[in-house]
């Protein structure tokens, strides 16, 4: 079944918090607080767009709902409600600060049907945390992740690469104790800098050096490997664009793409392939066949996995759209050897190759 998601932005409102990166007004491209008849309105507005069968879901993101004073969480909570019971929303959805989660408020969210609820962890270095100015210890994310999961409401975790003082070792330190914490999803986002934020001054005193975009597909194609072996849902890579997510525009810094994800995933059928070539020594020619949709990652942004072997090794690339399931590719060397693999495996072995 299809997924929708109806997003409502709550910027910043009652966050008493100033993360080193954060600038919530510009992040969510919506600078007013929403009320609940707006919020009323954008899900009206929304649910004739989405097909009859959909699983649809209310996602109130942007600032950190649990710490918006009670009263008005739950004048958006019941709106939320209302159509949950009417049978028209499957899902309530919040993204929230992992010191702002208790019993009590678990209880309370759960009194209005709220089903999965997001923190927004960025890094479990104790480090990174303190360089951010998250203002909240590893300990607050543990305990917050373990009363999510046995209320019984769905755990998701939000991860960055990239903050002050991180390092790739850390990021991937990281995505291990997130798997430790079982999630149902996770999100992964590169360490823009945005306006008007302190990343910005740390940025223009020279104090901060923003991952490359090289470097961040480098880690971010690590992170994913683990979070694939082990099964969880990898819901978000990279920020989506907005008219304010652009370099130049609300971004002044950090390795910005639009197809963030499609670089990364490329990058990781590049390194499947050369580890072939390697194994299998006198290639000249690799023969990739797979459903279409997979054709643009197989090539590489800009070509770039068709140079990269070609540059190298002399190696021809061809690729053929083919009737196979997206997770499926037939890999033919020298159009003698032939390599039928799934995703999944092809994770595994990426997992061994990339040392994990
Ligand atoms: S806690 Fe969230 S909303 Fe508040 S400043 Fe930090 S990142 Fe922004």
């Amino acid at each position: 079944m299809k997924k929708r998601i109806i997003p409502i932005f709550v910027p910043h409102r009652g966050c008493p918090h100033d993360c080193i990166f954060c600038n919530q007004k510009k992040i969510t491209g919506v600078s007013t607080d929403v009320t609940s008849e707006e919020a009323r309105n954008i899900i009206e507005e929304y649910l004739p767009t989405i097909p009859k069968d959909a699983n649809v879901e209310i996602a109130f993101f942007g600032g950190s709902f649990t710490a918006i004073d009670e009263k008005t969480q739950n004048e958006l909570l019941s709106v939320a409600k209302e159509y949950v019971d009417k049978g028209l929303v499957s899902d309530i959805r919040m993204s929230t600060r992992p010191d702002c989660i208790s019993i009590d408020i678990l209880n309370r969210l759960k009194e209005y049907k709220s089903s999965i609820i997001e923190l927004g962890v960025q890094s479990l270095d104790a480090k990174v945390l303190h360089d951010s100015a998250r203002g909240h210890d590893i300990e607050s994310v543990i305990n917050s992740a373990h009363l999510i999961k046995d209320s019984g409401i769905k755990l998701g975790l939000q991860m960055m690469v990239g903050l002050p003082s991180d390092t790739e070792e850390k990021c991937i330190e990281t995505a291990k104790k997130f798997i430790e914490l079982d999630p149902h999803c996770v999100r992964i986002y590169p360490t823009l800098v945005v306006k008007d934020t302190g990343l910005e001054t740390l940025l223009n005193r020279g104090e901060y050096t923003p991952f490359t975009l090289k470097e961040s597909i480098q880690i971010v194609k690590k992170l994913l490997v683990l979070f694939y072996v082990n099964n969880i849902n990898v819901i978000r890579v990279g920020l989506q664009a907005t008219e304010d997510i652009q370099l130049g525009k609300g971004i002044v810094d950090g390795p910005y793409h639009p197809a963030f994800r499609e670089l990364v995933e490329g990058e990781m059928i590049k390194d499947y392939l050369h580890y072939l070539v390697i194994q299998n020594k006198t290639v000249s020619q690799i023969e990739i066949k797979t459903n279409n949709k997979n054709i643009s990652k197989v090539v590489g942004n800009k070509r770039s996995n068709k140079v990269f072997f070609k540059d190298n090794f002399n190696i021809n690339m061809k690729t053929t759209p083919i009737n196979l399931s997206e997770d499926e590719f037939i890999i033919v060397l020298d159009n003698n050897k032939e390599i039928n693999i799934k995703s999944e495996d092809m994770y595994k072995e990426l997992f061994n190759i990339y040392s994990l």
